[in-house]
């Protein structure tokens, strides 16, 4: 009988990895198995993150020898930039494809105050919130860790970015905790010295409240901002807008949200998409705020961005202000959220990628 042992040092592995799925941890256990030092690691970090370098034939301060051997057996996948659209104040859009063919979106948008990228987590969504037009795509697939990462590298890059401070929002495609594993793996990517370095607290997880990934993300240890988007104020009408609610209700949501641990620099955010006549009464209002009461939280009032195929209105404007007012007078912090980049489709619940066949041909 053959006994199996492993090969020489330097022989192929048996699984050459894509380069932009390996945390920190990982890709210095690759290099190392493969004769580089611990220190390589941290160069190709710096290379693939600060820089956007994917050719490690590039990659010029790493020893000659390492350099081949990763170039001949790696690879690095990165989203490719389909298309680009601007919008008229100055956020933008990409379509981006993945390695095999789907397609998601992220968003750049500048000065709020701080440049923010929206990035995606999933290709569409399971969630089906009554007025997301993400939801509509259904869910396609889960993205990788190095998909989310990826967007983010990719955006930093063509802002040119890297090397300043900038804000992550989890709030474009998909539903994050539903996809828990790649999207805490993609935060510690970000995080890492090596690379980008994002501290923890510029970047914001929102979620609709898949309770049991909620109650493990309180024990993570890089640990992002949370936004919960609620939307309602009672269980009747959020099993109708967010169908999630009739598997993990809102009672416990927020019972959930009371215990996170939540220091006082960092409040939770209430998402709560205002839509014409449903949940944007005062006695809406009274209720929220009752239910956030002594809780280190602000609402974020976010009037409905209409789009076909979704059955609710956008409150008019004074609508939206007596919302905000009656929460406000009540001790709530509150912000009502402007949109951005409505004109190109870019603001929130507006990530869509159409088929291309529904497109006139050019
Ligand atoms: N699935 C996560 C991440 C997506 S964040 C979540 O739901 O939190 C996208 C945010 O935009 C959510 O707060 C969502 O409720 C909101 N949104 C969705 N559709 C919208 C629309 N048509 N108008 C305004 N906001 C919308």
């Amino acid at each position: 009988m053959r006994m199996l042992t492993s090969g020489p040092p330097n022989a192929p592995m048996p699984t050459d990895p894509d380069l932009a799925e390996l945390d920190q941890e990982q890709l210095t256990e690759a290099v190392v198995e493969r004769g580089g030092r611990p220190f390589n690691a941290r160069q190709i970090a710096r290379w693939l993150y600060r820089r956007n370098v994917t050719d490690f034939a590039a990659m010029t301060d790493l020893p000659a020898a390492l350099r081949d051997r990763l170039a001949a057996a790696w690879s690095c996948s990165t989203p490719a930039v389909l298309r680009t659209e601007q919008s008229e104040d100055g956020t933008a859009k990409l379509l981006l494809e993945l390695p095999d063919s789907a397609r998601i979106e992220a968003v750049y948008i500048p000065d709020t105050p701080r440049q923010t990228f929206c990035v995606s987590t999933q290709v569409g969504c399971a969630m089906q919130c009554g007025f997301c037009l993400t939801g509509l795509m259904g869910l396609q697939r889960h993205l990788t860790a190095g998909e989310i990462a990826g967007q983010v590298r990719v955006l930093a890059h063509r802002f040119e970015l890297a090397g300043s401070a900038f804000n992550v929002v989890l709030m474009g495609m998909g539903e994050p905790l539903h996809n828990y594993d790649a999207t805490m793996k993609a935060l510690r990517m970000l995080t890492d010295r090596s690379g980008l370095a994002m501290p923890a607290r510029r970047i914001t997880l929102s979620t609709v409240g898949v309770l049991p990934a909620l109650e493990r993300l309180a024990t993570e240890p890089v640990m992002p901002n949370l936004a919960v988007s609620l939307h309602a104020t009672t269980e009747e009408l959020r099993d109708r807008l967010v169908p999630v609610n009739r598997k993990y209700g809102l009672a416990d949501l927020i019972a959930a949200c009371r215990r996170f641990p939540a220091d006082r620099r960092r409040r939770i955010t209430f998402e709560y998409v205002l839509l014409a006549g449903v949940n944007d009464s005062i006695a809406d209002a009274a209720r929220l705020a009752r239910m956030l009461s002594g809780m280190h939280a602000k609402v974020n009032v976010i009037p409905l961005n209409e789009a076909p195929g979704i059955p609710y209105r956008r409150p008019s404007d004074a609508q939206v202000d007596r919302f905000g007012r009656a929460l406000a007078s009540r001790g709530v912090t509150v912000m009502v959220r402007k949109s951005r980049g409505r004109d190109i489709r870019a603001a929130c619940g507006q990530l869509m990628v159409e088929e291309e066949s529904s497109r006139p041909v050019a």
